[in-house]
């Protein structure tokens, strides 16, 4: 049996600030679970740049995603995992939701998940969009966690990517230390928690064999920010938690451009048949 992927990006979440915090109990569970590898991120440290790495698999001059405008990127020849999967095996199903819409809505600058409609009618493919940056990323985050849960429990996408954004919001507005930020995380935590549960019954129900996996895109300034070239800025991190089947056996340090291929050889990793 193939191993299901849930792909959780947390933008701009400084890991060790999370789990220092104890406001984070599933994700300082699953760190400690999981197989924890670290990453830094290419420079400029910017969402788009970051996530179309992260999803694609390609190096920044690859995907061409400079900045957060899109402009000249060439993400229609950079196929993100959910795509990958799917072209591999062609009865892969997959879902992705997120409240950036450049990562998901075909109406706007991106996205970086391809649309791949006929999939979408197919019923192999779903994508949920939402606007957090016009409706606020600590409502759109909780309706984006509502969909997934509801999909994970009703279908169970073979590879998924969900994405909340209030940790990132929060930095902006308040900084990387403080109240703002951790009441953000203690959130976003709670959105894990009802996410890993989904894949906890239906591993035990029915014997399928799930990789959650957390990642962000950068870190954050303690005044809040990124963009720039410090390890601060650059600090990235995998969680990769086997639920219903072993870790990955991936090393403590990978390159952003890794992720992607080291998750589709986990679909069906060795010794598991
Ligand atoms: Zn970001």
């Amino acid at each position: 049996m193939k191993s299901k992927i849930l792909v959780v990006g947390i933008d701009g979440l400084v890991l060790e600030r999370a789990l220092d915090s104890g406001r984070a109990p599933t994700l300082a569970a699953l760190n400690e679970a999981g197989t924890v590898s670290a990453l830094t991120m290419e420079a400029p440290t910017l969402s788009g740049p970051g996530w179309s790495t992260l999803l694609t698999g390609s190096s920044h001059e690859q995907h061409g995603v400079r900045d957060n405008l899109f402009a000249g990127h060439r993400l229609l020849l950079r196929p993100d995992l959910l795509s990958r999967a799917f072209y591999q095996d062609q009865s892969t199903t997959t879902f992705a939701a997120a409240g950036w819409p450049p990562l998901v809505d075909p109406a706007g600058i991106g996205p970086v998940i391809h649309e791949r409609r006929e999939q979408q009618r197919a019923g192999l493919h779903r994508m949920i969009a939402r606007d957090g940056e016009t409706y606020g990323y600590r409502t759109v985050d909780g309706e984006i966690a509502e969909f997934a849960v509801y999909a994970l429990n009703k279908s169970g996408p073979d590879v998924s990517f969900v994405y909340f954004c209030e940790v990132d919001d929060a930095s902006h507005l308040n900084g990387a230390v403080g109240e703002h930020y951790l009441d953000a995380i203690s959130r976003i935590d709670a959105h894990l928690a009802r996410l890993r549960a989904a894949l906890e019954t239906r591993a035990h129900a029915k014997g399928e064999r799930w990789l959650m996996v957390l990642t962000t895109d950068h870190g954050h300034l303690d005044e809040g920010g990124h963009g720039l070239g410090s390890a601060r800025e650059r600090a990235s991190f995998v969680i990769a938690t086997g639920i219903g089947r072993n870790n990955p056996d991936w090393p403590d340090v990978i390159a952003p451009e890794s992720l992607v291929p080291l998750l589709l050889a986990e679909r069906n990793p060795a010794g598991n048949v």
